[in-house]
């Protein structure tokens, strides 16, 4: 598929009817939020949308969004590479209502006063839910860990290490 500029909005219902694909590199430069919580964004930001009519009705898009960024590791404080990486299903709602009847495997998200969705939030807002909690080197390729004498001590942080994908589930339910 022949990448193109990402629109910053679309009508989700028009789009959902052509059955609208979007393949895109969207620029790092408009990623300012996310930037802001990672040293550095590798290139800009891979992202693939499809836009489809479910079984029930339902006007629904689905959407995949990586890019590699580097991150600060807080156990050695040294810059880590760090592949970012979502997928996600959502379905534009009107009102709670709408909202509290979707089925489990969507997302909800409002449309906005024009009808409209902005996939460039979207975008922005799956790459910073898809950060770890708390970044670190495996432990081979940490520096701390080559300083640190005690193995007990690290393995204990790691089984303590919280698991990345329980705290993004916990997030997208709030
Ligand atoms: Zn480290």
């Amino acid at each position: 598929m022949q990448k193109v500029k990402l629109p910053i909005s679309v009508d989700p219902v028009k789009a959902a009817q052509k059955g609208l694909q979007i393949e895109s590199l969207l620029p790092k430069s408009l990623m300012k939020r996310f930037a802001e919580s990672t040293i550095s964004i590798q290139s800009d930001i891979n992202t693939a949308f499809s836009f489809d009519i479910d079984q029930q009705k339902l006007r629904i898009f689905h959407g995949k969004v990586s890019v590699a960024v580097e991150l600060s590791c807080q156990r050695c404080n040294e810059p880590m590479l760090y592949q970012c990486e979502a997928e996600f299903t959502y379905c534009p709602v009107h009102n709670e209502e709408q909202e509290n009847n979707l089925p489990d495997v969507y997302e909800p998200i409002y449309y906005d006063q024009n009808g409209e969705v902005n996939l460039h939030q979207i975008v922005e807002d799956e790459l910073i839910l898809s950060l770890p909690q708390i970044a670190k080197h495996a432990i081979k390729d940490c520096n701390q860990s080559k300083l640190v004498v005690s193995f007990g001590e690290i393995e204990e942080e790691e089984a303590q290490r919280p698991n990345p994908f329980d705290a993004l589930a916990q997030l997208k339910r709030k």
